[in-house]
């Protein structure tokens, strides 16, 4: 049964919610008094999601680069909540490669969810979030910010969300919606998991001030403060949560 609605509590939609910061973002929401629309397309994954976050999540199976489904999708959250107040944007997918190895095939898996997802996913929802008022957040990356090797595709990605999220600030600011960026540092979820080898691991703990991996929740919290009122003022920024990786210059491992 979902949760009785007032009529003033706001409505999160969260891409990717099933697992990792998604998921810590969705219930970092609820716990804070909205309602949440996870979204995620691994089905089996949001399901347990869903029933681990309670009567305040209601669950949609939709693959952010597929405009039909987005379309659909965003309509079906309007008809059960009414209202948007706050659009995530977390899907992603990790890719490590080098450039000769990335074909084509393997450079448009990465864009089709990493930027044609937020761009889809956002186009869908900024009807909605001109009758609130609300927040857009794009989950970038430390990758988006610098360089290395073998992040060709991810890391271009993410830079590119990055600029989306500086054209959204900036176009769609009259209407009163605020659009930020978070780029986390590693986190261990799945996502990361299954690109860091143990030097990776240690590297990374050698390259950030705070000498250690950030957790999903620190990441949500950044998340959640942005779609808040406490940050009405904020919008167009790019705020790395990253244990402050980003402001040594020390290279990506
Ligand atoms: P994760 O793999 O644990 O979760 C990602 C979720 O997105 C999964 O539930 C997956 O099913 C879903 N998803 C993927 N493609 C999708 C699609 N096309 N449509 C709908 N859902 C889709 O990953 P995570 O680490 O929690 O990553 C969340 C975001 O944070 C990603 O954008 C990622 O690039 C970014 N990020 C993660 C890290 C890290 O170290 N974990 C660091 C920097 C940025």
């Amino acid at each position: 049964m979902p949760a009785k609605q007032s009529k003033s509590q706001k409505v999160a939609l969260v891409t990717g919610a099933a697992r990792g910061i998604g998921l810590a973002t969705a219930r970092l929401f609820i716990e804070e008094g909205w309602l949440v629309a996870a979204l995620d397309r691994d089905a089996d994954a949001l399901q347990k999601a869903a029933a681990d976050l309670g009567q305040a999540a209601s669950a949609f199976v939709c693959d952010v680069s597929d405009p039909g489904a987005v379309d659909r999708t965003v309509a079906d959250v309007l008809s059960r909540f009414g209202r948007i107040d706050a659009l995530v944007n977390n899907a992603g997918v990790a890719d490590f490669g080098p450039i000769e190895q990335t074909d084509f095939a393997r450079w448009r898996r990465v864009m089709e969810t990493n930027l044609d997802g937020v761009f889809l996913m956002s186009q869908a929802v900024t009807p909605a979030l001109k009758d609130t008022k609300g927040a857009l957040v794009n989950i970038a990356s430390i990758s988006g910010l610098r360089a290395s090797t073998l992040r060709v595709a991810y890391g271009t990605s993410k830079a590119a969300v990055i600029q989306l999220t500086k054209q959204q600030a900036a176009e769609l600011g009259e209407y009163g919606i605020r659009a930020n960026c978070v780029c986390p540092g590693p986190v261990r979820t799945k996502l990361a998991m299954a690109v860091h080898t143990q030097d990776i691991i240690d590297a990374y703990h050698d390259a950030i001030p705070l000498n250690r991996y950030g957790t999903e929740r620190e990441i949500a919290e950044v998340i959640v403060f942005l779609c808040s009122e406490k940050a009405s003022y904020v919008t167009g920024q790019v705020i790395a949560s990253d244990g402050g990786f980003e402001s040594t210059g020390v290279g990506l491992p």
